[in-house]
């Protein structure tokens, strides 16, 4: 079951990196305590380090019991949606919860910019798989890439992503984003691959900007500098590629009028390529085209001027 009627939880979409993963949304909104550059969720609305319950934490539970109920399948559940998912007070208490009601494993996609917070540490543990980002190495790249909330300092992102991984027993991944001329060059790549070290994670994903970033001028680095690149960061680097699922036949229930609620749904959270769509709700291509063509001819969806088969809402 996908998840188009529901208000915190989108997907399943297929995850270049853990397969179909259901996804949370814990803000609601575009809250963040970054306003990176190459975010694919466009500008950051509220940018800020305050925590408070941004969504009720108890709607979110009984969507994922609703979900659950209703034969909903994944290969994890992703606390991530548009923002920074460490700034809701309650995740901790989400990833409880999930782990009570099933054994779909979790996973925390972060940013690591409250990690200097134990509480946020303590809570993030419960995670099975956490996933946070590095891609500075001082306080000036961290303003130029991420454009922080103010009061954020580098040294105090840097150290509680290394204090987490010295306590932290299950699976962390490090997320390292490239920008075309503007965190590249092998200077400033020695220096953040020197800070990455310090983080330990088992896996370091170097990637770029393959989906419409906030600022048009945030471009993509080619597969072959990445490659150069993954030389600075040892053998746990790995260079992330774009996804190349397969489309599953859709159930023949489905008609145009449901598939086009269900693409609504997905697009409300994320854009996403004709190929996660199709991965995520399970349908055949040759489906999904009526609903996207549907969609886009009552000017519900556009697709985006920049990458091919890429959809968006209006
Ligand atoms: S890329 Fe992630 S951390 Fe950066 S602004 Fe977007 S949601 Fe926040």
């Amino acid at each position: 079951m996908s998840c188009g009627s529901f208000r915190y939880l989108f997907g399943p979409v297929a995850s270049r990196r853990f397969g179909r993963s259901l996804g949370v949304d814990l803000l609601g909104q575009r809250v963040c305590s970054f306003d990176c550059v190459f975010c694919e969720a466009g500008p950051t609305q509220t940018c800020t380090l305050e925590r408070a319950v941004y969504v009720p934490t108890d709607v979110v539970l009984a969507e994922l019991r609703a979900w659950l109920g209703s034969g909903g399948q994944a290969d994890v559940i992703t606390l991530a949606g548009r923002g920074e998912p460490t700034l809701h007070r309650s995740f901790g208490v989400v990833i409880d919860a999930v782990h009570d009601m099933c054994s779909i494993p979790v996973v925390l996609l972060s940013n690591g910019s409250l990690f200097h917070i134990a509480e946020v540490r303590r809570a993030a543990a419960k995670a099975d798989i956490v996933k946070v980002s590095l891609s500075v190495w001082d306080d000036a790249s961290l303003s130029d890439v991420n454009r922080p909330a103010v009061g954020l300092r580098f040294a105090d992102y840097l150290s509680g992503m290394i204090t987490f991984r010295d306590a932290y027993k299950g699976e962390l991944r490090l997320e390292v984003m490239f920008i075309a001329g503007v965190n590249t060059g092998d200077a400033s790549v020695e220096k953040l691959a020197a800070c990455a070290a310090k983080i330990g994670a088992d896996t370091v994903e170097l990637n770029t900007v393959v989906r419409p970033p906030s600022e048009e001028g945030a471009g993509a680095v080619t597969d072959d500098l990445l490659l150069h690149y993954a030389g600075y960061f040892g053998p746990n680097a790995v260079v992330i590629g774009r996804s190349s699922p397969q489309a599953i036949e859709c159930d023949g229930r489905k008609d145009v009028a449901i598939l086009s609620d269900q693409v609504m749904g997905l697009l409300a959270r994320r854009g996403c390529t004709r190929a996660e769509i199709a991965e995520g709700l399970g349908c055949s291509y040759a489906r999904l085209d009526v609903a996207l063509r549907d969609l886009l001819t009552r000017k519900r969806i556009r697709e985006s001027d920049v990458r091919e088969d890429y959809f968006c809402l209006c």
